[in-house]
C-alpha cells in the first residue's frame, strides 16, 4: 500500500477534495479584491488579431484552450455541448438551442441514479474529476477503477452518444492526487500534487505526467518541490498552441505575501521540457497564460497575492521578467483575470444568489468586446439557494457560466448558463439545470 494513494485516491476523498478546491478557489477569488492599479501604463505594441492556432487547430486532435480551466468539463461539437458536473459526477448532452438536456447514459430503462443504479448508469463517470477531453470521435474522462489495486483511476472513454465505455489505461500517480488532466495530438498530461513532510520540513510537490493515448499509461515528465510556507494551494494550468503545450504553476507565499510563477514548455516532437520561466518572491500571482502568433506569452494575475492587494492585470513575459501590459481599472473590484486566445475576461464576483457578477471582456489590445453584469434569471423562484460560485469560459460570442447553488449543507443545484454577446450586451440562455441530493435528477 502506498503511503499517500489510497487516500488520496478514495473516490468519496476525490469528492470532498473537490468541493473544499473549488470553495476555496472560489473564496480566493472573491475575498479581497482591491485596487491598485494607480500607476499609469502603456499599452504594449500588440497586433489585434493574435490567436496563434486558428489556421493550425485541428478540431478531431487538439485540446480546446477555452475549456481548459473550467472545473467542470466542457466540450462543444456543432449540435451540442458536453458537460461533466463535478458535482454530480455524471456527463450531460445539451442541446446547444437551450431546448433540451440530459444524462448521456444511452441505456432505455436507465433512471440515471446515482444510489440506485450503483455507478451503472452510462452518464455517470464514477468520478468527481474536472476534465472532458473530445478526441478522434471518442469522448475521454477520468474514473475511479480499482479492479487492478496497484492504482486507483483509469483514462476512460465512450462514443458520443454515451456508449462502449472502455478503459484506455490505468493511471499511475504514485503518491499523487490527480487535479486534472487534458489530451493533446496524441498525448495524454496530467497534473499532479501532493504535501509530503520531509526531514520534518512541509514540503509541496507537484508533478506532470504525460503518455501517448496509444501506450499504457502516463509517467512523469516533471517534478518539483516547494516549501509549503512559499507555496499555499497551488495552481496549476495548461495551454496548447500546436506541438507545444505550456504547463504553469503558480502559488502565492502565506508566510509573506509573495508568489511562486513557473512557466514550463513541452515540446510534442522531442518529449523535452524546458523552463521558460521560474521565480519565487513575485508581486503578483498567475492567474492563467495565453500565447500569441509570435510565440509571445502572455499571463494575467489575481488581484491579491494572499492578502495583499495586487493590481488585477495583464503581463508580457519579456525575456526574464513580465511587462505589465493591460490594467482593469474601471473601478470594478475584479477578482481575477482569465486569459482565452484572443482575449482577458476580468471577473468581479457577487456572493448574493440574487446579485451578478460583472465581466469586462476585453482583446489583449485593450479593446472591449463585452462588459457589464451577468444577469442570473434561472435563479428566480428559487429563493432557497445559497449561491456557491461560478466558474467561467469564454470565447468572442460568448460567455460560458457553471454556477452552483446549495440547499441547506448537503443539497446542490448546477445551472449551466450561457451569455451571448450581442454589441456589448449579455443574453442569458439557461442550457441545463442538474440537481443533486442523491440523484443526478433534472
Ligand atoms: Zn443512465
Amino acid at each position: 500500500m502506498k503511503k499517500y494513494g489510497v487516500n488520496h485516491c478514495a473516490p468519496a476523498d476525490i469528492g470532498v477534495f473537490m468541493k473544499r478546491a473549488i470553495s476555496a478557489f472560489i473564496l480566493f477569488a472573491i475575498i479581497i479584491s482591491m485596487q491598485a492599479c494607480s500607476d499609469p501604463f502603456q499599452h504594449a505594441a500588440i497586433p489585434s488579431d493574435n490567436v496563434q492556432n486558428e489556421q493550425t487547430f485541428n478540431t478531431n486532435t487538439d485540446f480546446d484552450n477555452r475549456f481548459g480551466r473550467v472545473y467542470e468539463g466542457l466540450v462543444e461539437t456543432d449540435e451540442v455541448y458536453y458537460w461533466l458536473s463535478v458535482d454530480s459526477g455524471f456527463v450531460y448532452y445539451v442541446e446547444k438551442d437551450g431546448n433540451g438536456a440530459a444524462p448521456l447514459c444511452g441505456k432505455p430503462n436507465c433512471m440515471h441514479e446515482l444510489d440506485t443504479d450503483k455507478g451503472n448508469c452510462n452518464a455517470n463517470t464514477k468520478e468527481y474529476l474536472p476534465g472532458l477531453s473530445l478526441y478522434d470521435g471518442k469522448l475521454y474522462f477520468v474514473s475511479t477503477d480499482r479492479s487492478n489495486p496497484q492504482y486507483c483511476c483509469a483514462l476512460c472513454r465512450m462514443d458520443p452518444d454515451g456508449t462502449n465505455h472502455e478503459r484506455v489505461f490505468f493511471i499511475d500517480t504514485s503518491d499523487y492526487a490527480i487535479q486534472r488532466f487534458w489530451i493533446h495530438r496524441g498525448i495524454v498530461f496530467v497534473a499532479a500534487y501532493t504535501n509530503i513532510v520531509k526531514d520534518g520540513v512541509p514540503l509541496v510537490s507537484i508533478c506532470l505526467l504525460c503518455g501517448n493515448l496509444n501506450g499504457t499509461g502516463v509517467a512523469p515528465v516533471l517534478e518539483r518541490l516547494y516549501p509549503a510556507d512559499e507555496c499555499g494551494w497551488p495552481l496549476f494550468f495548461m495551454k496548447f498552441y500546436g506541438n507545444t503545450a505550456f504547463f504553469a504553476v503558480s502559488a502565492c507565499s502565506p508566510s509573506d505575501s509573495t508568489a511562486l510563477n513557473e512557466i514550463y514548455e513541452y515540446d510534442i516532437d522531442s518529449g523535452a521540457v524546458t523552463e521558460r520561466y521560474s521565480a519565487a518572491g513575485c508581486d503578483f500571482q498567475m492567474c492563467d497564460l495565453c500565447m500569441d502568433d509570435n510565440k509571445n506569452i502572455y499571463v494575467s494575475s489575481f488581484a491579491t497575492c494572499w492578502d495583499r492587494p495586487v493590481c488585477p492585470s495583464v503581463y508580457l513575459l519579456n525575456d526574464d521578467h513580465f511587462e505589465r501590459m493591460l490594467d482593469f481599472n474601471d473601478g470594478t473590484k475584479y477578482g481575477r483575470i482569465l486569459l482565452f486566445d484572443r482575449i482577458a475576461v476580468a471577473i468581479h464576483t457577487d456572493v448574493s444568489i440574487h446579485g451578478a457578477d460583472t465581466v469586462w471582456v476585453r482583446r489583449l489590445n485593450g479593446d472591449t468586446i463585452a462588459k457589464g453584469a451577468l444577469s442570473r434569471d434561472f435563479i428566480n423562484g428559487r429563493g432557497d439557494l445559497q449561491y456557491g460560485g461560478c466558474d467561467i469560459a469564454v470565447d468572442e460570442g460568448h460567455i460560458y457560466c457553471f454556477y452552483c447553488g446549495w440547499v441547506k449543507d448537503d443539497y446542490s443545484h448546477a445551472f449551466f448558463v450561457r451569455y451571448d454577446i450581442s454589441g456589448e450586451s449579455l443574453n442569458e440562455i439557461l442550457l441545463a439545470e442538474q440537481g443533486s441530493a442523491d440523484t443526478a435528477n433534472y
